[in-house]
């Protein structure tokens, strides 16, 4: 009689734990609105202006 062995785990069939993607702009869909401040912009922006691309950046980082 054999010894019992561990049930093999095919690779990949375990995900990785850790794998939140990163939130970046990029990846945002324009909404026709500032995603920071909800002002309304132009329906292929994400951002009514620099600075609120930015301090959302920022607050993406910081919530990371
Ligand atoms: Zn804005």
């Amino acid at each position: 009689m054999e010894p019992t062995q561990e049930p093999m785990v095919p690779e990949g069939a375990r995900a990785p734990a850790m794998t939140a993607p990163p939130r970046s702009r990029q990846s945002l869909p324009p909404k026709g609105a500032c995603w920071y401040c909800d002002k309304p912009v132009d329906s292929v922006r994400r951002f009514c202006g620099k600075e609120c691309a930015d301090a959302f950046d920022e607050e993406a980082e910081f919530t990371r």
